[in-house]
């Protein structure tokens, strides 16, 4: 989608840090870092909220952010990860494009701010 920042990343037309791949999803890192580990898992296809998406691909989207997050060694066993998908301006969405921030390497509070 035109004016989109993130389809522009997955056209390849902004540079970012990317750690993954899938055939429905790409992962790159956050440019501000909100934890010692923090990327976003961004779905190929343009959707602006998770309310636009279909339930198998929302299914896939967190399935693929906690694949990434395995791979790089993030483990619920020992100091765990956090997923977070801000949907709308009230819940701090910023980028409008659903996304998956997965946020790893400390403690987290609750509830969130
Ligand atoms: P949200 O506030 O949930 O919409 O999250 C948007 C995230 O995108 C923020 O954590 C930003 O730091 C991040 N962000 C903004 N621009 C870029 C960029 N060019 N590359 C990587 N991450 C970005
Ligand atoms: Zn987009």
């Amino acid at each position: 989608m035109a004016d989109c920042l993130f389809c522009s990343i997955i056209a390849g037309q902004i540079p970012a840090e990317i750690i993954a791949r899938t055939q429905s999803s790409l992962a790159f890192k956050d440019i501000d870092p909100k934890a010692p580990v923090h990327f976003l898992v961004v779905p190929l296809e343009h959707s602006e909220n998770l309310t636009q998406m279909s339930a198998q691909a929302a299914g896939q989207l967190i399935s693929d952010a906690t694949q990434a997050a395995k791979d790089l060694g993030l483990d619920p066993a020992e100091q765990g990860f956090r997923l977070v998908l801000n949907s709308g301006a009230g819940a701090g969405q910023t980028v409008f494009h659903t996304h998956v921030h997965v946020l790893g390497g400390r403690d987290f509070l609750w509830p969130p701010g």
